[in-house]
Protein backbone atom coordinates (compact mmCIF):
# COMPACT_ATOMS: atom_id res chain seq x y z
CA UNK A 1 0.00 0.00 0.00
CA UNK A 2 1.08 3.36 -0.89
CA UNK A 3 1.46 5.48 2.48
CA UNK A 4 0.05 9.26 2.22
CA UNK A 5 0.72 11.89 4.54
CA UNK A 6 -1.31 15.01 5.06
CA UNK A 7 -0.42 17.50 7.27
CA UNK A 8 -3.46 19.80 8.38
CA UNK A 9 -3.94 23.08 10.16
CA UNK A 10 -6.88 25.23 11.10
CA UNK A 11 -8.33 25.95 7.51
CA UNK A 12 -9.64 22.47 7.46
CA UNK A 13 -11.51 22.83 10.59
CA UNK A 14 -12.69 26.49 9.17
CA UNK A 15 -15.63 25.34 8.02
CA UNK A 16 -16.92 22.84 10.91
CA UNK A 17 -17.23 26.60 12.85
CA UNK A 18 -13.58 26.82 14.84
CA UNK A 19 -11.98 30.00 13.50
CA UNK A 20 -8.31 30.08 12.28
CA UNK A 21 -5.44 32.10 13.52
CA UNK A 22 -4.41 34.21 10.98
CA UNK A 23 -7.00 34.36 8.91
CA UNK A 24 -8.65 37.73 9.39
CA UNK A 25 -6.76 40.06 12.37
CA UNK A 26 -4.30 37.75 13.88
CA UNK A 27 -5.81 37.80 16.99
CA UNK A 28 -7.51 34.00 18.00
CA UNK A 29 -11.42 34.57 19.11
CA UNK A 30 -10.57 38.35 19.98
CA UNK A 31 -7.09 37.39 21.95
CA UNK A 32 -3.33 37.68 21.41
CA UNK A 33 -1.60 35.03 20.75
CA UNK A 34 0.85 36.13 23.96
CA UNK A 35 -1.84 36.74 26.71
CA UNK A 36 -3.38 32.98 25.89
CA UNK A 37 -1.38 30.53 24.37
CA UNK A 38 2.30 30.86 26.31
CA UNK A 39 3.61 29.48 29.61
CA UNK A 40 4.06 33.41 30.69
CA UNK A 41 0.58 34.28 30.26
CA UNK A 42 -0.25 31.58 32.13
CA UNK A 43 2.32 32.25 35.04
CA UNK A 44 0.77 35.91 35.01
CA UNK A 45 -3.30 34.78 34.81
CA UNK A 46 -3.92 30.94 35.00
CA UNK A 47 -7.13 32.18 35.22
CA UNK A 48 -7.68 33.69 32.02
CA UNK A 49 -5.87 31.36 30.09
CA UNK A 50 -8.18 28.47 31.52
CA UNK A 51 -11.07 29.79 30.88
CA UNK A 52 -9.96 30.65 27.23
CA UNK A 53 -9.24 27.42 26.56
CA UNK A 54 -12.34 25.66 28.08
CA UNK A 55 -14.31 28.14 25.47
CA UNK A 56 -12.35 26.69 23.01
CA UNK A 57 -13.21 23.25 24.34
CA UNK A 58 -16.89 23.88 24.83
CA UNK A 59 -16.54 24.78 20.87
CA UNK A 60 -14.93 21.99 19.72
CA UNK A 61 -17.07 19.67 22.02
CA UNK A 62 -20.21 21.10 19.84
CA UNK A 63 -19.09 21.25 16.33
CA UNK A 64 -18.76 18.17 13.22
CA UNK A 65 -15.87 17.16 11.16
CA UNK A 66 -17.18 18.90 7.93
CA UNK A 67 -17.14 16.55 4.26
CA UNK A 68 -12.77 17.44 4.31
CA UNK A 69 -12.15 15.47 7.52
CA UNK A 70 -14.79 12.47 6.16
CA UNK A 71 -13.03 12.43 3.00
CA UNK A 72 -9.31 12.24 4.13
CA UNK A 73 -11.03 9.33 6.41
CA UNK A 74 -12.28 7.50 3.42
CA UNK A 75 -8.58 7.50 1.13
CA UNK A 76 -7.66 4.78 4.12
CA UNK A 77 -9.84 2.43 2.03
CA UNK A 78 -6.89 2.05 -0.68
CA UNK A 79 -3.90 4.02 0.96
CA UNK A 80 -1.57 3.69 4.71
CA UNK A 81 -2.85 7.23 5.80
CA UNK A 82 -1.14 9.31 8.42
CA UNK A 83 -2.82 12.59 9.45
CA UNK A 84 0.15 14.97 10.72
CA UNK A 85 -2.18 17.48 12.43
CA UNK A 86 -1.43 21.04 14.22
CA UNK A 87 -5.02 21.16 15.14
CA UNK A 88 -5.78 20.50 18.57
CA UNK A 89 -9.68 19.65 17.85
CA UNK A 90 -10.64 15.82 17.64
CA UNK A 91 -12.43 16.41 14.02
CA UNK A 92 -10.32 14.19 12.55
CA UNK A 93 -10.91 11.15 14.71
CA UNK A 94 -14.45 11.74 15.10
CA UNK A 95 -14.22 11.90 10.89
CA UNK A 96 -12.95 8.53 10.68
CA UNK A 97 -9.41 8.90 10.84
CA UNK A 98 -7.61 6.16 12.80
CA UNK A 99 -3.88 6.92 12.44
CA UNK A 100 -3.94 10.68 13.69
CA UNK A 101 -0.91 12.59 14.82
CA UNK A 102 -1.44 15.66 16.84
CA UNK A 103 2.02 18.40 17.28
CA UNK A 104 0.36 20.60 19.30
CA UNK A 105 -1.76 18.19 21.77
CA UNK A 106 -5.78 17.78 21.85
CA UNK A 107 -8.17 20.11 23.65
CA UNK A 108 -9.96 17.22 25.15
CA UNK A 109 -7.58 15.93 27.50
CA UNK A 110 -6.15 17.72 30.71
CA UNK A 111 -2.26 17.53 31.50
CA UNK A 112 -0.54 18.62 34.60
CA UNK A 113 1.14 22.19 34.68
CA UNK A 114 4.55 19.91 36.06
CA UNK A 115 4.91 16.88 33.52
CA UNK A 116 3.64 17.12 30.25
CA UNK A 117 3.63 13.65 29.54
CA UNK A 118 0.79 12.92 32.09
CA UNK A 119 -2.33 14.18 30.13
CA UNK A 120 -6.13 12.88 31.48
CA UNK A 121 -9.36 12.82 29.76
CA UNK A 122 -11.32 15.37 30.50
CA UNK A 123 -15.24 14.91 32.30
CA UNK A 124 -17.62 17.83 30.16
CA UNK A 125 -16.38 20.70 28.56
CA UNK A 126 -14.36 22.10 31.37
CA UNK A 127 -11.18 22.35 33.51
CA UNK A 128 -11.71 24.07 36.86
CA UNK A 129 -9.22 25.76 39.12
CA UNK A 130 -8.25 23.92 41.95
CA UNK A 131 -8.05 20.61 40.12
CA UNK A 132 -4.99 18.63 40.04
CA UNK A 133 -2.89 16.01 38.49
CA UNK A 134 -1.20 12.74 40.54
CA UNK A 135 1.74 15.39 41.35
CA UNK A 136 -0.41 17.77 43.30
CA UNK A 137 -0.49 20.90 40.18
CA UNK A 138 -3.01 22.46 38.63
CA UNK A 139 -4.15 20.82 35.48
CA UNK A 140 -4.60 22.48 32.24
CA UNK A 141 -5.66 22.08 28.57
CA UNK A 142 -3.44 19.23 26.77
CA UNK A 143 -2.13 21.98 24.27
CA UNK A 144 1.52 22.74 22.87
CA UNK A 145 1.78 26.36 23.54
CA UNK A 146 4.08 28.89 21.80
CA UNK A 147 7.67 28.70 23.38
CA UNK A 148 6.94 25.14 24.28
CA UNK A 149 8.79 21.97 23.08
CA UNK A 150 6.86 19.59 20.82
CA UNK A 151 7.72 16.38 21.51
CA UNK A 152 5.73 14.89 18.70
CA UNK A 153 8.04 16.99 16.02
CA UNK A 154 10.74 14.26 15.65
CA UNK A 155 7.83 11.56 15.03
CA UNK A 156 6.38 13.92 12.69
CA UNK A 157 9.33 14.49 10.71
CA UNK A 158 10.03 10.62 9.98
CA UNK A 159 6.71 9.78 8.93
CA UNK A 160 7.41 13.03 6.12
CA UNK A 161 10.51 11.25 5.07
CA UNK A 162 8.55 8.00 4.57
CA UNK A 163 5.53 9.72 2.20
CA UNK A 164 4.77 8.43 -1.01
CA UNK A 165 2.20 11.06 -1.42
CA UNK A 166 1.90 14.26 0.73
CA UNK A 167 -0.91 16.49 0.92
CA UNK A 168 -1.42 20.21 2.90
CA UNK A 169 -4.42 21.13 4.02
CA UNK A 170 -5.58 24.71 5.64
CA UNK A 171 -2.29 25.71 6.90
CA UNK A 172 -0.13 29.68 6.32
CA UNK A 173 3.13 27.23 7.15
CA UNK A 174 3.46 30.33 9.81
CA UNK A 175 4.13 28.28 12.96
CA UNK A 176 7.35 26.29 13.40
CA UNK A 177 8.39 23.91 13.99
CA UNK A 178 5.30 22.71 12.57
CA UNK A 179 6.32 24.51 9.12
CA UNK A 180 9.66 22.61 8.99
CA UNK A 181 8.20 19.47 8.27
CA UNK A 182 7.28 20.11 4.83
CA UNK A 183 11.05 19.71 4.13
CA UNK A 184 11.59 16.87 5.48
CA UNK A 185 8.73 14.86 2.55
CA UNK A 186 11.15 13.54 -0.35
CA UNK A 187 11.93 15.99 -3.04
CA UNK A 188 10.46 13.28 -6.11
CA UNK A 189 7.14 12.29 -3.54
CA UNK A 190 3.98 14.17 -5.62
CA UNK A 191 3.31 16.93 -3.24
CA UNK A 192 -0.79 18.50 -3.13
CA UNK A 193 -2.04 21.51 -1.06
CA UNK A 194 -5.60 22.49 -0.70
CA UNK A 195 -5.99 26.32 0.78
CA UNK A 196 -8.41 29.19 -0.76
CA UNK A 197 -5.48 30.95 -0.26
CA UNK A 198 -2.22 29.30 -1.35
CA UNK A 199 0.60 30.54 1.37
CA UNK A 200 3.91 31.80 0.30
CA UNK A 201 5.72 28.46 0.08
CA UNK A 202 9.31 28.68 0.50
CA UNK A 203 10.52 28.76 -3.01
CA UNK A 204 9.08 25.36 -3.50
CA UNK A 205 7.02 25.28 -7.22
CA UNK A 206 6.71 21.86 -7.08
CA UNK A 207 3.46 21.59 -5.20
CA UNK A 208 0.49 20.79 -6.99
CA UNK A 209 -1.80 23.89 -6.46
CA UNK A 210 -6.03 23.17 -5.55
CA UNK A 211 -6.69 26.76 -4.68
CA UNK A 212 -10.48 25.84 -2.69
CA UNK A 213 -12.09 25.29 0.86
CA UNK A 214 -10.81 22.05 1.93
CA UNK A 215 -14.61 20.74 1.94
CA UNK A 216 -14.55 21.35 -1.88
CA UNK A 217 -10.40 20.84 -2.71
CA UNK A 218 -9.94 17.87 -0.52
CA UNK A 219 -13.03 15.80 -1.39
CA UNK A 220 -11.91 16.39 -4.99
CA UNK A 221 -8.46 15.47 -4.73
CA UNK A 222 -9.20 12.10 -2.75
CA UNK A 223 -12.25 11.34 -5.47
CA UNK A 224 -8.98 11.70 -7.82
CA UNK A 225 -6.68 9.85 -5.38
CA UNK A 226 -9.19 6.33 -4.96
CA UNK A 227 -9.68 6.49 -8.62
CA UNK A 228 -5.86 6.22 -9.46
CA UNK A 229 -4.66 2.67 -10.37
P1 LIG B 1 -3.47 29.56 10.33
O1 LIG B 1 -4.65 30.18 11.00
O2 LIG B 1 -2.15 30.22 10.49
O3 LIG B 1 -3.77 29.45 8.77
C1 LIG B 1 -4.98 28.97 8.30
C2 LIG B 1 -4.86 28.59 6.85
O4 LIG B 1 -6.08 27.96 6.47
C3 LIG B 1 -4.65 29.79 5.90
O5 LIG B 1 -3.65 29.49 4.95
C4 LIG B 1 -6.02 29.94 5.24
O6 LIG B 1 -5.95 30.46 3.91
C5 LIG B 1 -6.53 28.50 5.25
N1 LIG B 1 -7.98 28.34 5.20
C6 LIG B 1 -8.96 29.17 5.64
N2 LIG B 1 -10.19 28.65 5.40
C7 LIG B 1 -9.98 27.45 4.80
C8 LIG B 1 -10.84 26.42 4.31
N3 LIG B 1 -12.17 26.53 4.39
N4 LIG B 1 -10.28 25.34 3.76
C9 LIG B 1 -8.92 25.21 3.67
N5 LIG B 1 -8.06 26.14 4.10
C10 LIG B 1 -8.58 27.25 4.67
O7 LIG B 1 -3.44 28.05 10.81
P2 LIG B 1 -2.21 27.06 11.08
O8 LIG B 1 -1.23 27.13 9.97
O9 LIG B 1 -2.83 25.77 11.43
O10 LIG B 1 -1.46 27.64 12.36
C11 LIG B 1 -2.20 28.07 13.46
C12 LIG B 1 -1.96 27.35 14.78
O11 LIG B 1 -3.17 27.60 15.50
C13 LIG B 1 -1.86 25.84 14.72
O12 LIG B 1 -0.62 25.52 15.23
C14 LIG B 1 -2.97 25.30 15.64
O13 LIG B 1 -2.42 24.62 16.75
C15 LIG B 1 -3.69 26.50 16.18
N6 LIG B 1 -5.17 26.53 15.93
C16 LIG B 1 -5.90 25.38 15.92
C17 LIG B 1 -7.26 25.40 15.66
C18 LIG B 1 -8.04 24.10 15.69
O14 LIG B 1 -7.64 23.17 16.38
N7 LIG B 1 -9.16 23.96 14.93
C19 LIG B 1 -7.90 26.61 15.40
C20 LIG B 1 -7.13 27.79 15.42
C21 LIG B 1 -5.75 27.74 15.68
Amino acid sequence: MKKIVVLTGAGISAESGLKTFRDSDGLWEGFNIEDVATPEAWRRNPELVQNFYNERRKSVLEAQPNAAHIALAKLEEKYEVTVITQNIDDLHERGGSTNVVHLHGIITRSQSSKNPSLTYPIDGWEIKMGEKCELGSQLRAHVVWFGEAVPMIGKAARICTGADIFILVGSSLAVYPAAGLVDYVPRDTPKYIVDPKIPYMNRDSSYIKIEEKASIGVVTLVTRLLNEE
